[in-house]
């Protein structure tokens, strides 16, 4: 019988690959994985973490300005960027040296190095040859940069947590989640924020009116936006950045974020040497199970590109070290999964939109509620959020919740659990409100 240095190796030490990791070893397996850059990977080291933590620090500008109505007067308040920014990354290290630990102390051998197929049972890394009997590829996504003259000039996701001093302007391309949630955070910081996107609208797959929402918010608040346009080139030109435009304008900045999209990491993987099938978008090609067309090697999380979401790449790489390895064989369930935008305000939503609803369903009843939440109406902030539930009109399910509003990620993970569980329009009427929250709104929409 052939020998294998270990039973499993997984390559990348993100949300995913820690995870597998961790439970493989839990299931008696001896388990190695490669990390290049960090463990801990985008969520932790330059993604969700930092930029929750950024978003909390960005907020204190409003919080302090509401406070005045409040009664409270905060003399000579002033921000110090150094503070935040190493703070946050302090932050960082101290989650960096807590999955290291989680690996160690269940016996996982970290390899900090890039690996690469040599055959479908045998990697290098950085010169090492190390074989296993199953590989686990968990290498995530990267920040897709558009092929346009002077691109360099902008920097990533990667690189906005580092900035030496914060800039007096910048330009954001993009409309999804990083390029909103980055426009709130240097917005509050006093930064002067433009938001470039191809398409005429931004977060293109939220409920619209969740999108306009944001966009008249982030508009009234002085975020500048230019949408429906094409990036020509970028100039340094001085100590600035030169944004052209294909129709021949042109705005200059201090800085340039890349937002416009991450694609899957198999870069350098040596693919081709263990047959790992890809997709046409470049992302490697798995069935229900995470498993590859070669039956050994698995993938999961972003470099799979079905939802690049943290806690989905948890639960791939969990389900996959259980069938591997343990006794309960499971999938992951992807219907009804959560997700949020950290913008100012944030988003929250679960399950159908609207029109999603009424092209699968057919018959759907739609519940809203537009108000402005009470703190805003005492600080004197024209804010409105906006609460939208689907119904199925068959089974008087709710289908969907979507919201816009303070606190509207928090308050949405609650209903996700609702809508998840298949209650229905009846069940959110019958709970007695919680009085006076924002909240209260999803049992009192009739
Ligand atoms: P998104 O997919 O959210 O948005 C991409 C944006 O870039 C869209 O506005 C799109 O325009 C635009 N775009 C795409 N391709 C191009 C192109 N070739 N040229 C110009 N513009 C382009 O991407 P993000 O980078 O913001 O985030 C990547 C993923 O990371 C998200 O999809 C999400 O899964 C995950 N993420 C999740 C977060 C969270 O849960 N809070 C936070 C950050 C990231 P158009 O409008 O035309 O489609």
């Amino acid at each position: 019988m052939t020998s294998f240095d270990h039973d499993l190796f997984v390559i990348g030490a993100g949300s995913g690959g820690v995870r597998a990791s961790r439970i493989a070893a839990g299931h008696g397996a001896n388990v190695a994985v490669a990390e290049e850059h960090r463990v801990g990977g985008t969520c932790v080291i330059r993604g969700c973490v930092p930029k929750k933590l950024l978003v909390y620090g960005a907020h204190f500008a409003e919080d302090l300005e509401d406070a005045k109505r409040f009664g409270w007067q905060i003399e000579g308040k002033s921000f110090d960027w150094p503070t935040l920014r190493d703070n946050v990354l302090g932050e960082v290290d101290r989650l960096n040296g807590l999955y290291q630990n989680t690996l160690d102390s269940h016996k996982v051998t970290t390899l900090l190095g890039r690996a690469t197929f040599i055959d479908p049972h045998t990697l290098d890394v950085e010169g090492k040859r190390v074989t296993a009997k199953h590989i686990l590829i968990a290498t995530g996504a990267r920040p897709f940069i558009p092929d346009v003259p002077g691109a360099e000039l902008g920097i990533t996701s990667n690189e906005v947590f580092h900035l030496p001093a914060l800039p007096k302007r910048i330009v954001i391309a993009g409309g999804g989640y990083i390029a909103n949630e980055f426009a709130g955070i240097f917005h509050e910081l006093g930064v002067e924020v433009t938001l470039i996107n191809r398409s005429e609208t931004i977060l293109r797959d939220w409920e619209p009116a969740l999108a306009d929402r944001l966009l008249t918010i982030s508009m009234a608040k002085g975020i500048n936006f230019k949408l429906n346009c094409r990036l020509e080139r970028l100039e340094k030109t001085g100590d600035c950045i030169t944004v052209h435009f294909t129709d021949g304008k042109s705005l200059e900045t201090d800085c340039f974020l890349w937002a416009v999209g991450r694609r899957p990491n198999i870069e350098g993987l040596g693919l081709e040497a263990a047959g790992v099938a890809v997709t046409d978008s470049g992302a490697i090609a798995v069935d229900a199970d995470s498993q590859t067309n070669v039956p050994h090697i698995h993938a999961v999380g972003d470099v799979t590109d079905r939802v690049q979401l943290t806690p989905i790449a948890i639960r791939e790489g969990h389900a996959v070290a259980d069938r591997l390895f343990g006794t309960r064989k499971w999938r992951v369930d992807y219907s009804a999964i959560p997700s949020a935008v950290f913008s100012n305000p944030p988003l929250g939503s679960v399950g159908m939109g609207e029109a999603a609803a009424r092209n699968t369903l057919g018959d759907v009843r739609i519940f809203t509620s537009d108000f402005r939440p009470m703190r805003n109406v005492l600080a004197g902030r024209n804010e409105r959020a906006l609460y939208k539930l689907v119904v199925d009109a068959a089974t008087d399910k709710v289908v969907g919740a979507h919201m816009i509003g303070p606190d509207a990620p928090e308050i949405l993970q609650a209903v996700a659990i609702a809508v998840k569980a298949g209650l229905t329009k009846a069940q959110f009427d019958d709970t007695v409100a919680l009085h006076p929250t924002m909240s209260e709104e999803l049992v009192l929409m009739r």
